[in-house]
């Protein structure tokens, strides 16, 4: 079982906590995570967890037909991205946590859309896109 950890957004407006399905944090190199975050989108599947303090300070981008991305309204910070729709399905941005070293870096996700000017020194399992949607729709 694990506890609710804490989490925030850089200027602390947006405090949330959420309790992680697994310990695991992914890696999404698709084009929309990358640059919606800056960098790559380190993420931890959260499932319907996820509590915030005050919502009027997330802001909500609808970024497909099926997702959309929070962010903080007065930081930016990118926070979660989420179903708009089905059962409540949160990935919280690793880095929002408090503690993120608890977490283990053991997948990447969509690597078909990966530049080819970095890469990650970690050991993972790579998923492209297609091979990563149908593992979780199958569940
Ligand atoms: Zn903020
Ligand atoms: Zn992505």
């Amino acid at each position: 079982m694990t506890m609710p950890l804490h989490g925030h957004c850089l200027c602390g407006a947006v405090k949330f906590t959420a309790t992680p399905k697994s310990m695991i944090m992914d890696v999404c190199h698709c084009s929309m995570c990358r640059r919606w975050s800056g960098g790559t989108f380190m993420g931890v599947d959260c499932g319907g967890s996820v509590k915030v303090e005050d919502e009027s300070a997330l802001g909500v981008y609808h970024s497909s037909d099926w997702g959309e991305r929070c962010f903080c309204r007065n930081c930016g910070t990118t926070l979660f991205w989420r179903m708009r729709q089905g059962p409540p399905h949160v990935v919280v941005a690793a880095q929002a946590f408090d503690d993120v070293s608890r977490f283990s870096f053991d997948l990447e996700i969509f690597i078909e859309e990966q530049p080819p000017n970095y890469a990650f020194a970690n050991k993972t399992k790579r998923m492209t896109g297609a091979e990563f949607i149908a593992s979780v729709t199958k569940k």
